[in-house]
């Protein structure tokens, strides 16, 4: 049976492009809860961020300027043992990469330890707050589960006076890691298991890099995150799915400690990618076994990775776009990425000629010695990017494989006695080859014919194959780096004992291309079309003047297609 349309076409657009996190907040502004929309990204600084942060950073963003509201970038450095300075220093310079401007609003949950404390102490005043001696295994076992009620803490009907001087005792360092805990004193039968009077301030005798020894306590996330929040006027904190069974807390703390206008959490579905690894525990083990290059090497996605792969913000941009937000979880196809890049680069890159796998085609018909600069168009697609001179000579450099002695049927490259174009340059007919001892072709040969020259309006004749070339005596050594995905979803991205299932020709460094001269002064991240064979970027760890290395950002052509 066919399904009626219930709501005319305007209509529909309207909602469907507001998505469910524009809709909480523009019926909060408009029902007076918020005067203001004040969003922030709060990474923990233990590992460097990837495509999923990047979608948390640009949405988070994007609702700030959509609201004319102001965003912040926010470490969640509470926990004193894992915070790296090199983190720090990434994450500040991915999220600038990535446009998400938080101007002088920078700020480290660290700064409001002070706060955090005060905010304990009130609860502790008001009884809503106390110190359990229960050991952690204690504590578990009393919290009961889904199915059973848990059971209170004989600790918990301390007075406030007692629960006061212990407190200060925890903080002064009275006591070892783990004697004592603060909790919340909330509901130990709620059918919410964080509502079970959780542990809301821990003993650690731990240095923490921005407070150094002054703290011995450190308070939980779920504590410490609706505090940040409320001190920075966040009115909209915006986290992944698996928090939604913490709101019920989130809302508790605000609440309790007194913050006027308290913020509130919303929860959309983490972005999964299929056929890459997006686990900072897996990303971060690929790089402490040695299998990557770093945090960056091109076949991660971080944003690093991306960025040196030669991916620009505004792709990612354009792909966190297309996926859109949901409360729902499920896997973006990798193809949809490629497809964001190719799409971003497509009219702003110029089209060079580069030859990855090199043989020589010579044209017996050419004078000898003799170099002509050639007009080539820089895009085809777009004449803004005006024009470029490319030498041409009797020697140049093709494909291998646009040159076949007995070519199957529908092979319109050169194979004797066939005629094709040489991109920009001239027509030429394959005449042969010469071949070594092992019956390698070492170089074709063709005649050219001057009359054919492009540009000179000739129409004689069609031919049906264009291909690439490089000049032989101008063209510039370079290494290419080709990419496969780094995990096979259909062939499972995990073994059986738990490890990463690794595509084993994820890299394939081929050497000895030749490119065009002007690619010869190419700079770490620029990015051009190797007509033909892809999108490519200039390493910017590896590359140098004199050995110059670049990524495959991409392939040409794509399975993907996009309903626009
Ligand atoms: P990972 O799961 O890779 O270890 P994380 O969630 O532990 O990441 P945090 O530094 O805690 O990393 O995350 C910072 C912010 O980024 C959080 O608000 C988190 O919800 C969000 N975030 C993390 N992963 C994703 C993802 N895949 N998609 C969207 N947002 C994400
Ligand atoms: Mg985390």
């Amino acid at each position: 049976m066919e399904e009626k349309r219930l709501a005319p076409e305007t209509e529909e657009k309207e909602t469907v492009s507001r998505n469910f996190i524009q809709q909480e907040i523009d019926k909060d502004l408009a029902e007076g809860v918020y005067d203001h929309v004040q969003t922030r990204f709060p990474p923990e600084p233990n590992g460097y961020l990837h495509i999923g942060h990047a979608k948390s950073i640009l949405l988070n963003y994007g609702l700030a300027q959509e609201y004319g509201g102001k965003f912040n970038l926010r470490f969640d450095d509470t926990n004193p043992t894992k915070e790296k300075t090199e983190f720090v220093e990434s994450i500040i310079a991915d999220v600038r990469w990535l446009g998400a401007d938080f101007e002088d609003r920078l700020f480290f949950a660290s700064n409001y330890f002070e706060q955090m404390y005060e905010c304990a102490v009130k609860l502790i005043k008001k009884g809503k707050a106390f110190v359990c001696d229960l050991s952690a295994e204690e504590i578990r076992e009393y919290r009961g589960d889904f199915n059973n009620p848990g059971k209170e803490s004989p600790y918990r009907n301390r007075s406030i006076e007692e629960n006061l001087i212990l407190f200060e005792g925890m903080k002064d360092g009275l006591y070892k890691d783990g004697e004592k805990v603060l909790r919340a004193k909330i509901d130990m039968a709620s059918p919410n298991i964080n509502m079970r009077d959780p542990v809301i301030y821990r003993v650690a005798h731990m240095e923490h890099h921005n407070t150094g020894t002054k703290w011995c306590i450190y308070p939980m996330y779920d504590f410490a995150h609706p505090i940040e929040d409320a001190i920075e006027h966040i009115t909209h904190s915006i986290c992944t799915l698996e928090f939604e069974d913490h709101r019920p807390l989130y809302d508790w703390v605000v609440r309790e400690c007194e913050f006027e206008q308290p913020p509130r959490q919303i929860e959309f579905a983490k972005l999964y990618l299929t056929n890459v690894v997006t686990g900072k525990r897996y990303i971060k083990k690929l790089v402490e076994d040695g299998i990557v290059d770093g945090w960056d090497d091109p076949r991660l996605v971080t944003i690093a990775a991306l960025r040196r792969r030669g991916y620009t913000p505004e792709s990612i941009k354009m792909f966190v776009d297309l996926v859109g937000v949901s409360k729902a979880n499920s896997s973006v196809d990798y193809a949809m990425l490629e497809y964001c890049i190719r799409e971003d680069l497509k009219l702003k890159k110029p089209r060079m000629m580069a030859v990855l796998d090199p043989v020589k085609l010579i044209i017996d018909n050419y004078p000898e010695g003799q170099t002509e600069e050639l007009p080539v168009p820089n895009n085809t697609e777009n004449p803004d990017l005006g024009e470029r001179m490319v030498p041409f000579s009797r020697e140049l450099y093709i494909e291998r494989e646009d040159f076949m002695e007995e070519p199957p049927k529908k092979y319109f490259r050169l194979f004797p006695g066939n005629e094709v174009r040489l991109f920009g340059a001239y027509f030429v007919t394959c005449t042969g080859c010469e071949k070594d001892e092992n019956g390698k072709v070492t170089a074709v040969h063709c005649t050219y014919d001057p009359e054919t020259k492009s540009g000179s309006g000739f129409t004689g004749r069609k031919v049906k194959g264009t291909i690439h070339w490089v000049s032989a005596a101008e063209a510039v050594r370079a290494e290419c780096r080709l990419y496969e995905n780094i995990v096979d979803e259909e062939k499972g991205k995990l073994n059986e004992d738990g490890t990463l299932n690794l595509n084993p020709n994820s890299l394939t460094e081929v050497e000895n291309c030749f490119v065009e001269p002007a690619l010869g002064s190419a700079k770490a991240f620029d990015s051009f079309q190797f007509m033909r064979n892809g999108y490519f970027c200039v390493d910017c760890k590896d590359s140098t003047p004199e050995h110059l290395v670049f990524n495959r950002i991409v392939s040409l052509k794509s399975s993907f297609k996009i309903n626009k």
